[in-house]
């Protein structure tokens, strides 16, 4: 598919958290919010840009808190990373009824559920116009589904990571309890990592500081949020940079 000329991105990576999936402080899966998340991404898909969506799942399970509470981390991840699986099946569902053509890719071996993950075939899903969706984490305990994002972007060679969020950027304080706190516009990675900003964990900071990738951190609770920030329209906080 040719992106229409005059967007600044053909190929980007869209993390989204497993809480996107879900109504505002509950768990599981509620439909109208899943159906607004596949909304979002048709519409950029229309614009022409290749579009691969990385799950969380922390609406389902999330492997350090059920260690904290007790239980084995590793046993704990793999089940934060099957919890992802099912994210990834509902968003394809979603997309599908909509009569969008998808595919879901898994790092851990699902085989009857979705296509083991193989760089080249998901790059060629791309090329072909596929929403291409990443489910399974990176496969490997202890990592979150942000470095998987990182990881898969490098991979892709998507051109930035759009980090959806429920709130409109990188803040200096938490805006939901500081209501001085003030939002970045841009930030360098440096930054993020030194003062300890909420973007991405550490590890998937890394990964972009030292490959150069972009992030750019919205609010995707925002309808057309999404396709703005791709039009160029100067929302959210980017980060890049030293
Ligand atoms: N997870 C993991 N390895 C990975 C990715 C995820 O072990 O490469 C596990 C981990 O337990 C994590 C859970 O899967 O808590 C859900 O992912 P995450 O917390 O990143 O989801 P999100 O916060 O984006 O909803």
């Amino acid at each position: 598919m040719e992106p229409d000329s005059g967007l600044p991105y053909k190929r980007v990576l869209l993390k989204v958290t497993g809480e996107a999936f879900t109504k505002a402080g509950n768990q599981g899966i509620d439909i109208e919010a899943l159906d607004h998340l596949a909304q979002e991404i048709m519409d950029v898909h229309d614009l022409g840009i290749e579009i691969a969506v990385v799950v969380g799942g922390g609406n389902i399970f999330r492997g350090a808190a059920a260690s904290k509470a007790g239980m084995d981390r590793v046993t704990a991840d793999y089940m934060g990373m099957l919890a992802t699986m099912i994210n990834g099946l509902s968003l394809q569902d979603a997309l599908e009824r909509k009569g969008r053509h998808t595919r879901l890719l898994t790092s851990i071996d699902i085989h009857q559920l979705a296509e083991p993950y193989v760089r080249r075939r998901a790059v060629r899903h791309l090329e072909k116009g596929r929403v291409v969706i990443f489910a399974g984490g990176t496969g490997n305990p202890y990592f979150t589904t942000d470095t998987t994002a990182s990881l898969r972007a490098m991979e892709m060679q998507t051109e930035v990571i759009l980090k959806a969020t429920k709130v409109d950027g990188v803040y200096d304080a938490d805006p939901m309890k500081d209501s001085s706190a003030r939002k970045y516009k841009e930030l360098k990675f440096i930054d993020v990592l030194k003062d300890g900003l909420k973007v991405m964990d550490a590890a998937a900071i890394s990964l972009c500081m030292d490959n150069k990738l972009p992030i750019i951190v919205f609010n995707m609770t925002v309808p057309g949020n999404i396709k703005r920030v791709l039009m160029g329209e100067d929302i959210g906080t980017i980060v890049r940079g030293g």
